[in-house]
């Protein structure tokens, strides 16, 4: 019979926020596993931006560069693959992998990301990251003061047309179909020279991913510089909720300021449990597991040496 190997964390998604975590866990000498299917959800990016000391590096080139320094920590080990379920037999997490490894952990962080839901539109999947953006902050400075829509619509496309304005006056609300904005709010948005459009839209016309055009069902279309758009995004792992982990109302995981869920010894970190989509603030979340998880351990190797005296 096969041995497992027993590790004292497994870390199941090794991007930006498992691949801090288990820098903070491989300098605390943790025996430590990485298991990550390489689908990071800013893949099609080509420049990552507002990370500090990788400004404009693409989002491949900062995750290479992240787990060359936390190879160089001895008891950090790394896998390619997916975990499929996760059993809890005894005081060890059993991790079940695709090409049905097993491999044993006292504790677990999921730091598995989201996946974005793309809508069914011609071009749009293509243009996901380069012209079709989903944050000013990563994005909005590259495409300031050029002709960029909003595609959004009601009280959420009104808040993230006003928020935008702060990067171009050269706006668009496309609300594609009939607008739900309020009167108040169509009122406030034309005063600030901003049009509304509410035809259906059909697609983008693009060049590797750069926008050209806007299409309409109608067969009408508009130049276009950048969109920003907030599709739906659901969990990339299903595995935290068949363990029981709770969900806040945004379908993000529940955690509390150390990045701990309610089910003992299981962590989250990243996308899959906050609302701030960005790079930094997964390394700072995956920083803080990897921290807390070792204080947990150590607190228990410590007093299980005390025994009950
Ligand atoms: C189009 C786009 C552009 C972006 N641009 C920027 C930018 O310029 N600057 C910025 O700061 N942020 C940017 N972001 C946000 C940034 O990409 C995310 O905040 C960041 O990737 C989150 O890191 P993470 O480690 O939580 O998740 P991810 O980077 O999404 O990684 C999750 C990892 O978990 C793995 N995984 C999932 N399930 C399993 C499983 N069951 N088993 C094993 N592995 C699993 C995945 O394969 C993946 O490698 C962008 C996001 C998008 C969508």
């Amino acid at each position: 019979m096969t041995q497992i190997e027993h590790f004292d964390v497994i870390i199941i998604g090794g991007s930006y926020a498992g691949l801090s975590a288990a820098m903070s866990l491989g300098r605390a000498l943790r025996k430590v596993l990485i298991v990550d299917s390489g689908n990071p959800s800013n893949k099609q990016t080509p420049q990552s931006h507002n990370f500090l000391t990788r400004d404009g590096e693409s989002p491949a080139e900062i995750a290479s560069k992240g787990k060359e320094e936390v190879m160089k920590y001895p008891s950090v080990s790394f896998q390619k693959g997916r975990v499929t379920a996760v059993t809890k037999p005894d005081d060890y997490y059993n991790v079940q992998t695709e090409a049905n490894g097993v491999f044993s952990g006292r504790k677990l962080i999921f730091a598995t990301g989201v996946l974005d839901i793309i809508p069914d539109m011609a071009g749009f999947a293509e243009c996901w990251g380069v012209s079709i953006l989903h944050c000013p902050y990563c994005h909005g400075f590259e495409f300031k003061g050029e002709k960029t829509g909003i595609f959004g619509n009601g009280e959420s496309g009104y808040e993230q047309t006003k928020f935008i304005s702060n990067w171009t006056s050269d706006l668009v609300l496309y609300t594609n179909g009939e607008s739900t904005l309020s009167k108040k709010q169509a009122k406030r948005l034309k005063k600030n020279n901003i049009e509304i459009v509410e035809k259906e839209i059909q697609g983008f016309e693009h060049e590797n991913g750069q926008i050209k055009n806007i299409v309409f069902k109608d067969e009408t279309k508009e130049p276009l510089k950048a969109l920003y758009a907030s599709p739906e995004v659901k969990q990339q792992s299903e595995v935290p909720k068949e363990l029981g982990c709770d969900f806040t109302d945004h379908g993000r995981i529940e955690v509390d300021l150390f990045q701990k869920t309610n089910v003992p010894g299981i962590y989250a970190a990243g996308d899959n449990s906050s609302m701030g989509r960005a790079v930094s603030v997964a390394v700072s979340a995956g920083s803080v597991a990897g921290m807390m998880i070792n204080k947990e351990l150590v607190g228990e190797e410590f007093e299980a040496k005390n025994g009950k005296s």
